[in-house]
């Protein structure tokens, strides 16, 4: 396989240059600006939705906090607010938070698993585009990242009322959080781009 000569143009100071397209990083000559940045390789992607497929389950159903007020002990799961925010009036707020916290991260992960994994196997679907939408359009909404931030904040706040103790859940979350911010950190239309023509000339 040949990798083609392609022409590309720094971005800072509009240099026109020749580069070989290996995914490597290209840095401009004269200006020293980045002009391709390298990417991962895919099975970096593919570990990395893995990893947040396993620690999807136990992040979403072992509790999160349980916390001890008088005699009362509460415990919660990523259901629990939801369940609070619906019984509470706020129908929309329990819709916003189930989208972005379980069901984006849910979709984003299972797809991302499909799509590296037929990449990294050089094998055929005809539900690339499909995937590839679905990963460019769902990744600004995956807000796992928040939810912990305000988890952390109530307990805080809780701290002053009652016995707050961290469930083993928040440790999943934190991975999957982190796996998550990774994955489409990695993101790269470009990667993708090169892999799926790849497997045409295999
Ligand atoms: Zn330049």
């Amino acid at each position: 396989m040949i990798d083609e000569m392609k022409t590309l143009c720094c971005p800072s100071c509009g240099l026109m240059l020749k580069s070989e397209d290996k995914g490597n990083s290209v840095k401009c000559p004269r200006c020293y600006a980045l002009v391709i940045k390298e990417g991962h390789r895919l099975s970096y992607d593919l570990a990395l939705s893995i990893a947040a497929l396993i620690l999807y389950f136990p992040a979403m159903f072992l509790p999160i906090l349980s916390y001890k007020m008088g005699l009362a002990t509460q415990t919660g799961n990523m259901f629990f607010a939801l369940k609070y925010f619906y019984e509470d009036g706020y129908e929309l707020l329990s819709v916003i938070v189930f989208f972005t916290t379980i069901l984006a991260p849910f979709i984003y992960i299972i797809t991302s698993f499909l799509m590296f994994s037929a990449l990294y196997e050089k094998r055929k679907t005809k539900f690339m585009n499909m995937y590839f939408s679905i990963l460019f359009y769902l990744r600004e909404w995956v807000m796992l990242d928040i939810y912990i931030i305000s988890i952390l904040v109530s307990i805080v706040k809780l701290q002053a009322t009652a016995d707050v103790m961290f469930g083993s859940g928040l440790i999943f979350l934190v991975g999957l959080s982190l796996c998550s911010f990774l994955l489409s950190n990695a993101f790269s239309p470009r990667k993708i781009w090169r892999a799926y023509h790849a497997s045409d000339r295999s």
